[in-house]
């Protein structure tokens, strides 16, 4: 893919030669996965989906294309059409992102195009950043994003004793993506590369050494690079069923309640689990009142009505049927929404049975059901002190709130 000529268009370079061996085994990390896709996916899909008009080139290793072909297989066409094909890397990184620019100079990048240098380990970096590097790149011609250093900095001599204390005031731990004027990180590239400094460990550095003037701009805490096992442990717990949480920023709650009677029978059906009992629960379904309460509780949090309007009662087709049906229903509706079930908490109330020995079993029964990790599910239970219609053994009772994010 060529260019077209006088076209600024902006650029992004991806760094992904690396062999990341601090994230231990399981090959380089920017291609390992991520909540169900791999890590450069994720940050080409971040890079790509916040400028409309970018085109992307991805430094790899020279053992890694199929690894590489494997990550952009999943990107939407429209996004994979803005991608040059790869180039491969050097010793150092330096090297590298050298050969990147070499790459998009034969490309035909122009002169004045603002190139963004980016990390494939960081895929969290967000519309704003891009945006702001973008800018600093066009103003300045030489910019890092920084985060304030909240720790205390040591300088310290081989031997550990500290030689000095910096001020913590000035300093900022630098981020990518590092955003230049095409002609100006190609040019101090080049020379470094001439003068055979090859050790410099950010394009900030290279820009410096050539002494140009780089200018630090505001990056983003949740910008992360990923580097160890314990990082990929955190990132992970941002996704719920492949999706970030925070990139649904509309949260509502829905409540749900139900009741069923006691009737002839020797189980009943709590939250998808049959527990024996003496009795059984009288209903048009399975009379699954634990998961009619869940259900009425998702539906309530995207206002989509209740259980009854969704499944009629008076409806043959829905007698004796299996409660988790209903409530999968419910769930694909958020999800038609492009959302997510986050949490929820429900509470049976009954004197009989005792819930306690089936609890996990049926927490375990909804997050199944719900696509959702065990830790966001909670089922708790209660007697009503032999008061009430619970308390005389009538029925049992259920109680549900369910969180729910929309885009
Ligand atoms: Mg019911």
């Amino acid at each position: 893919m060529a260019l077209h000529e006088h076209d600024d268009r902006a650029l992004f370079l991806v760094v992904a030669a690396g062999r990341g061996a601090r994230a231990g085994a399981g090959g380089p990390k920017q291609y390992r996965e991520l909540a169900g896709r791999q890590v450069l996916t994720r940050t080409l899909e971040a890079l790509l989906g916040a400028e409309p008009e970018a085109h992307a080139l991805v430094v790899i290793h020279r053992d890694d294309l199929e690894f590489y072909n494997t990550a952009i297989a999943p990107l939407p066409e429209i996004l994979r059409a803005r991608l040059h094909a790869p180039a491969f890397g050097g010793e150092t990184r330096q090297d590298s992102v050298c050969n990147g620019l070499e790459a998009l100079a034969a490309a035909g990048a122009t002169a004045a195009a603002p190139v963004l240098i980016h990390d494939a380990a960081r895929p969290f970096v967000g519309i704003d950043l891009i945006r702001r590097a973008l800018d600093v790149a066009q103003k300045n011609g030489a910019g890092v994003p920084g985060v304030s250093v909240t720790d205390t900095i040591k300088q310290t001599a081989e031997d550990g004793r500290i030689v000095a204390t910096p001020d913590r005031a000035a300093l900022r731990a630098v981020q990518t993506p590092q955003a230049f004027r095409f002609e100006l990180i190609l040019g101090a590239h080049r020379a470094a590369r001439d003068d055979g400094r090859r050790d410099l460990t950010d394009d900030a550095a290279v820009a410096e050494w050539a002494g140009h003037c780089v200018f630090v701009f505001a990056g983003e805490a949740a910008n992360i690079k990923l580097t160890t096992q314990e990082d990929f442990l955190q990132a992970e717990k941002k996704f719920v069923d492949g999706k970030m949480l925070n990139d649904l920023p509309d949260v509502r709650t829905g409540q749900g309640f139900d009741v069923h009677a006691f009737g002839e029978g020797d189980h009943v059906w709590l939250g998808g689990v049959k527990v024996a009992h003496e009795r059984g629960l009288v209903g048009h379904s399975d009379a699954d009142v634990l998961l009619h309460a869940i259900t009425d509780a998702v539906l309530g949090a995207i206002a989509s009505g209740d259980i009854g309007a969704h499944f009629p009662p008076s409806d043959p087709q829905w007698r004796g049927a299996s409660s988790d049906l209903f409530l999968r229903h419910a769930v694909e509706l958020v999800s038609a929404r492009g959302g997510k079930v986050a949490h929820v908490d429900a509470t049976l109330i009954c004197e009989k049975p005792k819930v306690g020995p089936h609890r996990d079993a049926i927490r375990a029964r909804i997050a199944e059901v719900m696509q959702l990790p065990l830790d966001r599910v909670a089922v708790k239970a209660t007697t009503s002190e032999h008061l009430g219609f619970t308390g005389r053994g009538e029925g049992i009772a259920a109680l549900a709130m369910a969180t729910v994010r929309l885009p």
